[in-house]
């Protein structure tokens, strides 16, 4: 089609018949989902059908076992000759996933050091970064994400929302043109979900690209595009939010949604 062939709609991330196994159990079970420019992808399903696996094979922390997966045109950790495939090398693989940022349940804060010191280590490291651009850029993303008061505090001193946005703040230092979260609020008090659901909403409205697994109905029924129903590694269910969390009748959907809505 045509259409396909302007940027604009060419998918930035392109799964495309993604299996996962660990030894002998499938987890992800030839799995195609695209993800365009400007998107937010929400999934979701029961503990335990492969969510997280699939984010983390999306950011290559994990290594797929079958399929392709295209990051804005590249694939991602492989190459394709004569037939078959060959894992390339971890500097080719950071290459792809470059423009990748990972926000995990866990917020994975260094606790030893200050919030904006959390922000710039990453900057320093793996893009050598000079200490004082590292430290403005910190600074300037803690301010994104509400935090611009709260720049020397430590992880302990920080409220479990302080601290998630603090892990946004460091995935967005590394200028990602796609933000991946997993369960992002799961490990918060109920009274700090809001506060880091409002920066991803901010993030949305902005034009980021987002796949964000999440329990959270209410942030999937307003902000996705898509809404995705993972169940036992497979995509059960797929469409907008009106068509996954109303229309769609897939029995274990129904099921599932129930617990929600
Ligand atoms: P979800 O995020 O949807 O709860 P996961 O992707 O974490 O699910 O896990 C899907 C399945 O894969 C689970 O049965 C889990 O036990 C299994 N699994 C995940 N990671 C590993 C691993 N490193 N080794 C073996 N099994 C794993
Ligand atoms: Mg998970």
């Amino acid at each position: 089609m045509a259409e396909e062939k302007t940027p604009n709609s060419r998918p930035i991330i392109d799964v495309r018949g993604v299996w996962k196994r660990f030894g002998s159990a499938e987890v992800l079970k030839g799995i195609d989902l695209q993800i365009k420019k400007s998107e937010v992808t929400c999934i979701i399903g029961p503990s335990g059908s492969g969510k997280s696996t699939l984010l983390r094979c999306i950011a290559f922390l994990e290594e797929y076992s079958e399929g392709e997966i295209y990051i804005e045109g590249e694939l991602l950790g492989f190459s394709l000759e004569n037939g078959g495939r060959r894992r390339v090398s971890d500097a080719e693989v950071d290459r792809v996933r470059r423009n990748v940022g990972f926000v995990f349940q866990q917020f994975n804060l260094w606790p030893h050091m200050s919030a904006l010191e959390n922000v710039a280590m990453p900057l320093k490291l793996s893009r050598g970064m000079p200490r004082e651009e590292a430290a403005r850029r910190a600074r300037a993303m803690l301010e994104k994400v509400g935090l611009g008061h709260r720049t020397q505090a430590y992880p302990s001193q920080l409220s479990g929302g302080q601290q998630q946005r603090v892990g946004i703040a460091r995935a967005l230092a590394m200028e990602p043109h796609i933000m991946l979260f997993d369960e992002p609020t799961s490990a918060l008090d109920p009274e700090l979900v809001g506060e880091v659901l409002q920066v991803m909403r901010d993030l949305a409205s902005e034009g980021m690209t987002m796949a964000v697994v999440t329990h959270e109905m209410g942030f999937a029924a307003q902000v996705a595009d898509t809404v995705m129903f993972i169940d036992h590694g497979i995509i059960a269910a797929s469409g907008s939010p009106n068509e996954v969390f109303r229309e769609n009748q897939n029995s274990r959907l129904r099921q599932f949604l129930q617990n929600y809505f």
